[in-house]
This record gives structure tokens, C-alpha cells and sequence, in this order.
């Protein structure tokens, strides 16, 4: 990277965070524009489910203060989003009609979540990405006394257990037949849905929702497998879209994401993606894969990073994830194998309580995954050993006695 190369980073969330933390690292002098659509620096997307949403003064959590960029050369446009790209041209136009060249351009857009049209604007529907929305939706739980959540993926679950502990009522409305099926292998989700009712959550799988019925700017009821239920507030946890319109209209190669090489590359070498954004060759897995998590951004971003500075290298991180809900601290490593997957094994290992067990997802002896459920030790063993490419005896892994890391040495 030469001291005066410019680079444009498009997007203010983990992966955009850790772009800017890599490239003041690096220390090669780059110049670093970072383009937010929102006003905000780039802060923590994960307690806006949780902490943000019980505690009514918490603000949220910046990766980095805002003196950290000056110091680190970085230059902020904030509330200021990118509405093309001139690749010839090599500029980035934004919204506000400021113009910036670059050398190198990353892409690190994101998802948005996805909408139901017909509830946009109602006053009493919520939907949570930002923290601007998770703000709206703390201010309406605390007037809410019934929360109905729509979807039962991590978002929805996170939010359901956190109004739970608020002493709401709470219904979740899930309309796969289990819980976090994109997610969880079908074991995990069912003591997922156990845990949840027994704690008095109302969950509904396979639920099948009809017309929306609205009073003024409200939403008074949903039809739930043919019988009306009354809302309160609606919580829409319905998944989440890749941004892609910009990668697009510049004429990159996208398909439900944008399609980037192991180097993080698009289909325009001197322009990256990375994050939620994008889809990526999983060598691993053996396809490309779109994973939206913290770690996938992290760890992409610092593929990058290492590509921007000359010391390229090919991306190579074993997926984790981890969600709490409630009493549930979920934490996943690996990709759990499709159901139905020749030669899959699954072995339970008991945990440190007995409120906590892994299971170990094996496909024709080869450790794929472990799900642990109150287990972070064994999580933690677990990324190791994935990473190591060590698959431990099954018999002795769900041997509590045995440490998971003796498979280690
Ligand atoms: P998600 O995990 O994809 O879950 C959405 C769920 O809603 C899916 O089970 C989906 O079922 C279901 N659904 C879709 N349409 C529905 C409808 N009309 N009625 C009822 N259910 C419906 O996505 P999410 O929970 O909304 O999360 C959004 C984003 O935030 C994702 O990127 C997620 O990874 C991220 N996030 C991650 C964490 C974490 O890692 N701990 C926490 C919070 C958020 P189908 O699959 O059948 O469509």
C-alpha cells in the first residue's frame, strides 16, 4: 500500500469498525474515508436486543471514540450515505453531493431487515437494526403491556426474552415449523422452544398469519391460524435483506450478495466487500456461503485489510455465533450439517450444570459443528478444535470428565 493511497470504506457496522481498526494498525499511512448512512459513529450492534433494551439510559456502545479516527487519519461522513459509484472514474458521490476519489473502495454495506409493506408506519410495529429503531422500540415496551414478536430467528427470540424479563406478556409468532431453523440443527431449536414456554413465553411455530386488521395509525389485530389476536406491539423479526442496490447499480457481480473471492475482491479487483453483504467462496464448506454475524465481519474485514496492505492472504475462519436469550447462552461453531446429510452423527456432551450441554455435529467422523448451551468453555474448546481440524473420538467427547481440549494437544 503506498503512504498516499486513497481508500473509501462505504458502511458504519462491525465490519466497516474493524476495516478502520485493521488499517490504522497497519500504520501505512493511508488516507480513509468512512461513508455512514447513519449519524452515529460506528457503535454495538449486539446488546440493542438486551442491555440497550432494559436499561432506559443506556446509550449505545462505540467500537471507538470519536477522536480515535481523527488521531488514526480517518475521515468521517456521517449521516451521509454513498448514492453511486463512478468505477472508471474512480469516485464515490454522496448524498450530500460531496465528491470522493479512491484507489481502493470497500464495500461494507450490510443487511436491512426485512419489511412486511403493509405494517410500514404503524405506531405500534417495531422493527430493530439500528439503534435509532432499537431507541423506538425501548420507548414502546415501556407503554407495551403485551408484546407479540413476529419471527423466531435470533432477533425475534432476543427481543421475546428480554420483554419476558420485563414482565411482559410475550408471543412469538414463528412461521417455520421450529425455532432458528436457518440456524440451529432441529435438537437445539426444540430445547430452545422448551426452555422459552416453560419460562411462560406463548411461542407458535408453524404459524400461519392472515389479514392485518388497523385502527387509525395502529395495529389492532393479526389473524393467527384463522382467530384474530389482539396487539399491543409488534415486534417484526422476519429476517434480513443484503445492500446491495450500490454494488449493483455500479455494475458488480452480485447474487443475494455480492460476490467477492477469497481475497474479499469483487468482480472489480480494486473494489472489496465484506460482512453481512457479501457472498464468499467457504473452503470449508466448499460453496459460497452469505453468513451474517459479528464474526464473519471481523474476520472478513481483516482478510481485507491484510489484501490493502500488500500482505494478501487467502480467508480461511470457522463461522461462530452466539445469541442469548433469557437463561439461554447459545453459542455455535461451525455450520450445523443439513438435515438429512449422509453419515451425520450427532453426540451430546453434558455441560458444567445441568442447565448447560454441547451437542457434536459429525459428518462421516469428521467434527462439522457444536452447538453449546450454557457451556462457553466448551464453545471456546470447540472453535479450537475446528479450527485444528481435530475430531475427537465421539465417545470420549461426551465424556464430561474428558476436557475438550486434552484433543487438542
Ligand atoms: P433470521 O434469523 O433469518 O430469522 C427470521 C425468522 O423469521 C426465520 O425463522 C423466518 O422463517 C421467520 N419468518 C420469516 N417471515 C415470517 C413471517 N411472515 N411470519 C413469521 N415468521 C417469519 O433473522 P432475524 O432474527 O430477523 O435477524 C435479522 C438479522 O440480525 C440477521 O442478520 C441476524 O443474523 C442478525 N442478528 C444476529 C444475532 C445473533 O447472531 N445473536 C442476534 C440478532 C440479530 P423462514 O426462515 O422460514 O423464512
Amino acid at each position: 500500500m503506498s503512504s498516499s493511497q486513497d481508500i473509501v470504506i462505504i458502511g458504519g457496522g462491525h465490519a466497516a469498525a474493524q476495516l478502520c481498526a485493521g488499517l490504522a494498525e497497519a500504520g501505512q499511512g493511508a488516507r480513509v474515508h468512512l461513508v455512514c448512512e447513519e449519524a452515529s459513529i460506528p457503535y454495538h450492534r449486539p446488546p440493542l436486543s438486551k442491555t440497550f433494551l432494559r436499561s432506559p439510559e443506556e446509550a449505545p456502545q462505540l467500537h471507538r471514540a470519536e477522536a480515535w479516527y481523527a488521531e488514526a487519519g480517518i475521515t468521517l461522513h456521517l449521516g451521509d450515505p454513498a448514492s453511486a459509484i463512478d468505477r472508471a472514474a474512480r469516485t464515490v458521490t454522496l448524498r450530500s453531493g460531496a465528491v470522493l476519489g479512491w484507489e481502493r473502495l470497500v464495500l461494507a454495506t450490510g443487511t436491512r431487515a426485512r419489511r412486511l409493506p403493509a405494517l410500514v408506519g404503524l405506531s405500534n410495529v417495531a422493527l430493530l437494526r439500528a439503534a435509532d429503531e432499537a431507541a423506538q422500540l425501548r420507548s414502546m415496551l415501556s407503554a407495551a403491556q403485551q408484546v407479540t414478536v413476529l419471527g423466531g430467528g435470533f432477533i425475534g427470540l432476543e427481543v421475546a426474552a428480554t420483554a419476558l424479563g420485563l414482565g411482559k406478556h410475550v408471543t412469538v409468532l414463528e412461521s417455520a415449523p421450529r425455532l432458528l431453523s436457518r440456524a440451529v440443527s432441529p435438537a437445539l431449536s426444540e430445547h430452545v422452544l422448551a426452555t422459552h414456554r416453560a419460562a411462560g413465553m406463548d411461542i407458535r411455530v408453524g404459524a400461519k398469519t392472515g389479514a392485518w386488521r388497523t385502527e387509525g395509525q395502529r395495529l389492532a389485530a393479526i389473524e393467527v391460524d384463522g382467530q384474530a389476536l389482539p396487539v399491543d406491539l409488534l415486534m417484526v423479526g422476519i429476517g434480513a435483506v443484503p445492500e446491495t442496490a450500490l454494488a449493483e447499480a455500479a455494475g458488480l457481480e452480485c447474487a443475494d450478495g455480492i460476490v467477492v473471492d477469497a481475497y474479499m475482491q469483487t468482480s472489480d479487483e480494486a473494489v472489496l466487500a465484506v460482512g453481512d453483504c457479501t457472498r464468499f467462496p467457504d473452503r470449508r464448506a466448499g460453496q459460497a456461503l452469505r453468513l451474517e454475524s459479528v464474526q464473519n465481519a471481523n474476520d472478513q474485514a481483516r482478510t481485507a485489510v491484510a489484501t490493502l496492505t500488500g500482505a494478501a492472504r487467502p480467508h480461511d475462519a470457522v463461522p461462530w455465533f452466539w445469541s442469548d436469550q433469557g437463561s439461554l447462552r447459545l453459542q455455535m461453531a461451525g455450520l450445523v450439517p443439513a438435515e438429512g446429510t449422509p453419515g451425520a452423527n450427532t453426540v451430546r456432551r453434558p455441560g458444567p450444570n445441568a442447565a448447560g450441554f454441547s451437542l457434536l455435529h459429525y459428518v462421516n467422523g469428521m467434527l462439522r459443528c457444536v452447538e453449546s448451551v450454557n457451556a462457553p468453555v466448551d464453545h471456546m474448546m470447540s472453535r479450537k478444535l475446528l479450527e485444528a481440524g481435530r475430531s475427537p473420538d465421539p465417545a470420549v467427547a461426551a465424556d464430561p470428565a474428558v476436557p475438550l481440549k486434552t484433543h487438542l494437544a
